[in-house]
């Protein structure tokens, strides 16, 4: 006989299939509330949804790169892949962190490699500000990706709490160095729209040539 009245229906908001065992969760919404702790949660698609913002990172970021700032960040991430993180929660997390970080480093990643990941995940969360939950989700995302600085061919998953606990210390001090990057690129995207316009505007009332 099958159980079935012990069977709740998933947690997660619209979802229409059943709990799976002691969790409130199906599978799969039982996975994203797990690594990316908000049951709706996801990672960012690298070239859906980053391509935008990692062409605007690669456009602006060279200019910006000598301000003190960017080099301190970028001294910073590179302390990061060689004397480690400096989480000091349970130890298996940071021994998770540690071997990614060791392996990222092996792999070739750099400061700035690592910079212009968290710059583009940073970037989406600017832009889309009014359907990307600024939270834990996010946090995630930008160890995620900073993680994939390199490509990573053949390496295991790292665990959820530790992508978490590396974005929560790179977010704690990066995080107003992130947000500027990306007002500065707004004001200079709208700078630019606005001359544009201008110069249309002109163009419409007197087309060149026109006596
Ligand atoms: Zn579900």
């Amino acid at each position: 006989m099958e159980q079935t009245l012990d069977r709740i229906p998933c947690a997660a908001k619209g979802c229409p299939r059943w709990a799976s065992g002691f969790s409130r969760y199906c599978p799969s919404h039982r996975y994203r509330d797990h690594y990316t702790r908000d049951p709706h949660g996801r990672i960012l698609r690298k070239r859906q949804d980053l391509g935008p913002y990692r062409e605007l990172v690669k456009q602006y970021l060279p200019g910006w790169m000598q301000h003190p700032a960017m080099q301190r960040a970028v001294g910073y991430l590179g302390r990061l892949l060689v004397d480690g993180s400096t989480y000091s929660g349970s130890s298996q997390t940071h021994r998770a962190i540690a071997k990614e970080l060791r392996r990222l480093r092996m792999d070739g990643a750099t400061g700035e490699t690592m910079l212009a990941k968290l710059l583009a995940v940073a970037g989406y969360a600017h832009f889309n500000q009014r359907t990307w939950d600024d939270g834990p989700c996010h946090t995630v995302n930008l160890a995620h990706h900073m993680l994939r600085a390199v490509p990573r061919p053949g390496a295991a998953k790292m665990p959820g709490p530790a992508v978490y606990a590396l974005g929560q210390e790179v977010r704690e001090v990066l995080g107003v160095l992130l947000g500027q990057f990306w007002q500065a690129v707004e004001r200079d995207v709208t700078k630019q729209a606005r001359a544009r316009d201008a110069i249309n505007a002109e163009l419409s009332v007197r087309p060149l040539g026109d006596g």
